[in-house]
C-alpha cells in the first residue's frame, strides 16, 4: 500500500523509528524553482543523537537482529526496496520539489535506492566466510561481525540513492545506522525511514537526524559509540571527519568532489562524444562529483567540436524538473548558484572567453536558481576555474597534443574521481585508460553505474569504495578463529 505525502508530517524527525518532533526546533525546504516553501521540516538536537545511538546499540544487541541469519535479515532489506520502488514516483514527486532536480533523475534515483536495497540483500545471502589454509593443528577460519552504530552523513545531489548506498549495507553487515541528511535536502530521507520501518525493519536500527553538518553531523562523528562513518561530501568536510576519525581509531569512508576530465580523441565518434560530453557535464544541472568538467579535446579537432559542442549546448532545454522534456533544472538553492555565478565571473575577470551561458538568466526563470549551461574557453589546466570543483554546469576547453600531454595535463589536479574516454582505438582507449589517476574510467560512455562495480576516488576524491560484493564487510570488523584440534599438549608451563 503505497502512503500519500501529504499524509506525513516532515515536522517529525526519526529516532529509531519513533517520529516525533526534534529538539533543534524546525527549519524550512525551499523549492529552488521558484523559492516558494515546500515543507518546515524538524530539525534534531544533541539530545536526539544520544538517544538515536543508545537505541541503535540497543537493537542491534537484541538477538531479535543479531541472530537473524544472513538470508532472514536478507529478507527484510528486499521488502525495503520493494517499499521503496512501490512509492518510486511519490519519492520522486517530493524530491523534485525539494531539490528541483528533473522528474527523470528523481525516478530514477529512487529506482537506484531499490536496486541498491536488493543487490546488497542477495549479496548478503551469498557472503562466504574464509576456512583459511591452516599452518598447524587447527581449523582457521576468517568471520566477519557488525561494527557496532555507524553515521551516514550524505550531501543534496543525489538524496535516497545516496543514502541507501550507505544504510543497506551497514543494516545487512548487522549494525544501527544514523542518517545525518543534507540540511538543504532532507525531506526524502525522513520519508524514507518511515518506508523502511513499514518494511518490517526492527526499531531501532535507523535513525534519520536532520539538523547542521557542524552541530548534529560532527556529533555524530566524535561520539564514542559510533564505530563508523561514511561520509559523501566535498573535501574539505570529509578531512575534518577524517582528522576526528583518526583521534578515534575509527574507520571511514570518503566519497569526495571532483575535476573529472573528459577526452575526445580525433577518430571519436563525434556525435557521440558532443553527445557524452553533454550530458556529462550538465545533466543534474553539473551538480554531481563526477562532472566532466575538464574537456581535453585533440587540438587537430578543437575548432570543429568546440563549436559544434556550443550549438548543442545552447539547445538544452532549461525547465521546471516536473515539466517534460527538461534536460537543465534548477539548481539546489539559490546560494549554490550564486556561488557558481561568482566563480565563473572570476574565471571571466582572469581572462575566460565565455563561448554560451555564463549569466544568471531573466524572464521566466527570474525566480528561481537556475544557471544555464557554460563553457569557457581561453583557460589554462592551472586556472582556478579548471582545478576547483564548481559544482554547477560549467565546461572549461583544453586541448592536448599527444598522449604524453594528455596525461600529464589530465593527472595534474588534486582530485582523482572519474574519467571519461571517446575514441574509437580501442588500444589507445586502454592505455589512456591505465595512466590516468582516477577511481572510475568510462570509454565511449559517461555516468553509468551498476551495483556490482565498486565505485570511489583517489587522492582528494576519497578514501574506500562503495558498491561490489565487498560493499557490506566495509561495515564489519574481520574476526581470526583457530579452532585447537591437536591430540597434543602445548607442552608449555
Ligand atoms: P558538504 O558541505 O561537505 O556536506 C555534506 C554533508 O556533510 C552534509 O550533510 C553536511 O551537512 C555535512 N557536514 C557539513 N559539515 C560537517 C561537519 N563538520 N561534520 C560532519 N558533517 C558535516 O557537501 P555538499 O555541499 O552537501 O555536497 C557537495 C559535495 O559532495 C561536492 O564536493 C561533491 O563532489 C560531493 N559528492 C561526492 C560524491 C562521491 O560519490 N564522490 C557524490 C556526491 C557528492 P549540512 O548540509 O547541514 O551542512
Amino acid at each position: 500500500m503505497t502512503q500519500l505525502l501529504s499524509d506525513v508530517d516532515f515536522s517529525e524527525i526519526c529516532v529509531g523509528g519513533l517520529f516525533g518532533p526534534g529538539s533543534g526546533g524546525t527549519a524550512r525546504s525551499i523549492d529552488p524553482t521558484d523559492g516558494t516553501l515546500v515543507a518546515d521540516y524538524g530539525i534534531a538536537g544533541l539530545d536526539n543523537v544520544e538517544d538515536a545511538v543508545a537505541m541503535g546499540q540497543a537493537a542491534m544487541a537484541d538477538p531479535a537482529w543479531r541472530n537473524l541469519k544472513a538470508h532472514e535479515r536478507a529478507r527484510v532489506l528486499y521488502r525495503i526496496g520493494d517499499m521503496i520502488e512501490a512509492h518510486a514516483d511519490a519519492i520522486a514527486a517530493l524530491q523534485t520539489r525539494d531539490t528541483g532536480k528533473t522528474l527523470t533523475e528523481t525516478r530514477a534515483l529512487a529506482m537506484s535506492a531499490a536496486g541498491t536495497f536488493r543487490y546488497v540483500a542477495s549479496t548478503l545471502e551469498t557472503l562466504d566466510e574464509d576456512l583459511t589454509p591452516s599452518r598447524g593443528p587447527w581449523v582457521t577460519m576468517s568471520v566477519h561481525e557488525p561494527l557496532g552504530v555507524v553515521a551516514a552523513i550524505t550531501p543534496w545531489n543525489s538524496p535516497i540513492a545516496s543514502d541507501a548506498q550507505k544504510v543497506a549495507p551497514a543494516l545487512a553487515a548487522g549494525n544501527a545506522v544514523i542518517l545525518k541528511p543534507a540540511e538543504w535536502t532532507p525531506l526524502v530521507s525522513l520519508f524514507f525511514a518511515r518506508l523502511a520501518y513499514r518494511a518490517g525493519l526492527p526499531k531501532g536500527l535507523l535513525s534519520v537526524l536532520p539538523g547542521p553538518g557542524r552541530v548534529i553531523g560532527d556529533a555524530l562523528v566524535r561520539h564514542p559509540l559510533v564505530k563508523k562513518v561514511s561520509f559523501t561530501g566535498g573535501t574539505v568536510t570529509g578531512v575534518r571527519i577524517a582528522e576526528i576519525a583518526a583521534s578515534k581509531l575509527m574507520p571511514v569512508s570518503l566519497e569526495l568532489g571532483g575535476k573529472s576530465p573528459t577526452i575526445v580523441f580525433p577518430d571519436a565518434d563525434i556525435e557521440e562524444a558532443i553527445a557524452g560530453v553533454l550530458y556529462g557535464v550538465f545533466s543534474s544541472t553539473g551538480q554531481s562529483c563526477i562532472a566532466g568538467s575538464r574537456l581535453f579535446v585533440h587540438e587537430s579537432i578543437r575548432e570543429e567540436f568546440v563549436s559544434r559542442l556550443v550549438e548543442r549546448a545552447k539547445a538544452l532545454r532549461m525547465g521546471r524538473g516536473d515539466a517534460p522534456g527538461t534536460q537543465m533544472a534548477p539548481m539546489i538553492h539559490h546560494r549554490h548558484r550564486d556561488h557558481v555565478a561568482a566563480m565563473v565571473d572570476a574565471a571571466v575577470a582572469a581572462g575566460a572567453r565565455v563561448l554560451c551561458g555564463g549569466e544568471v538568466p531573466q524572464g521566466e526563470f527570474a525566480e528561481g536558481a537556475w544557471y544555464p549551461p557554460t563553457i569557457l574557453d581561453t583557460v589554462t589546466n592551472t586556472d582556478t576555474i579548471c582545478r576547483e570543483e564548481v559544482f554547477g554546469p560549467v565546461l572549461a576547453v583544453l586541448s592536448w597534443r599527444d598522449e604524453e600531454d594528455l596525461v600529464a595535463q589530465a593527472n595534474d589536479n588534486e582530485y582523482g574521481l572519474a574519467c571519461g574516454i571517446w575514441t574509437r582505438d580501442y588500444k589507445a582507449a586502454w592505455r589512456i585508460a591505465r595512466r590516468i589517476e582516477a577511481g572510475t574510467v568510462w570509454i565511449n560512455t559517461y555516468k553509468q553505474f551498476s551495483s556490482s562495480t565498486p565505485f570511489g576516488g583517489v587522492k582528494d576524491s576519497g578514501l574506500g569504495r562503495e558498491k561490489g560484493r565487498h560493499w557490506i564487510q566495509a561495515y564489519m570488523n574481520q574476526k581470526a578463529i583457530y579452532w585447537g584440534m591437536s591430540e597434543e599438549p602445548i607442552g608449555w608451563g
